[in-house]
């Protein structure tokens, strides 16, 4: 009887413990993220949402943190892969902008709007200054190369359909980081319209 017993734990805390890697193993790649924030504190979403089907949101949002930057966001894998632009997006084709890597964003995240308390990881007002779709148009030998195989080799280039920003953009790993470089707008149809810079693509503020 106490054998059967014992056995009878063992295998419940087998399952347990499966349960346990299984629940952890789902959101491993918002691992980091989580680490860094209080998020019974900061009012940054947790994460959890599943990914569209489609996979093509990216956002860029203004974070007035201790540098003034932007994160430039593009939905990947069920994640929004992310990118610190300290100055933005350029407009023209002939600037390269800097871009750091940083922590794999949940999908939430895309919308969220709101000051993260001062003193906490990225203290500072976050604003969606550019939302839409984004549309993959990196080919190899006439054939669409997958975005998680464009981000593993560090050469991206997406057709960006936002508000503000209506173009090609290429994110290239270099040996020396990433760079955000405009491309040219070969046969890309121009949006007419260009709303005001500074004020949010969410709420116009
Ligand atoms: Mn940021």
């Amino acid at each position: 009887m106490m054998a059967w017993k014992s056995t009878f734990n063992l295998i419940t805390i087998g399952c347990f413990l499966l349960q346990g890697s299984a629940m952890a193993q789902k959101p491993s790649k918002l691992k980091k993220y989580r680490a860094r924030r209080n998020l019974t504190v900061s009012p940054e979403p947790r994460g959890g949402k599943q990914a569209s089907s489609k996979n093509t949101l990216f956002v860029v949002q203004k974070h007035a943190a201790s540098h003034l930057h932007y994160d430039v966001r593009l939905e990947i894998d069920g994640v929004l892969v992310s990118w610190a632009v300290p100055k933005g997006p350029a407009q023209s084709t002939r600037i390269k902008r800097l871009a750091i890597r940083t922590e794999d964003h949940p999908l939430e995240y895309a919308t969220f709007e709101g000051v993260i308390p001062a003193g906490h990881y990225g203290g500072g007002t976050v604003m969606v200054w550019d939302i839409g779709k984004y549309e993959n148009i990196k080919e190899k030998d006439g054939r669409l190369v997958p975005m998680k195989d464009c981000l593993k080799n560090g050469s991206i280039e997406v057709l960006l359909k936002g508000k503000k920003l209506y173009g090609t953009y290429a994110l290239i790993k270099t040996a020396r980081g990433w760079l955000l470089i405009k491309m040219r707008e070969d046969g890309v149809r121009k949006k007419k319209s260009v709303v005001e810079k500074n004020k949010s693509a969410l709420t116009g503020r």
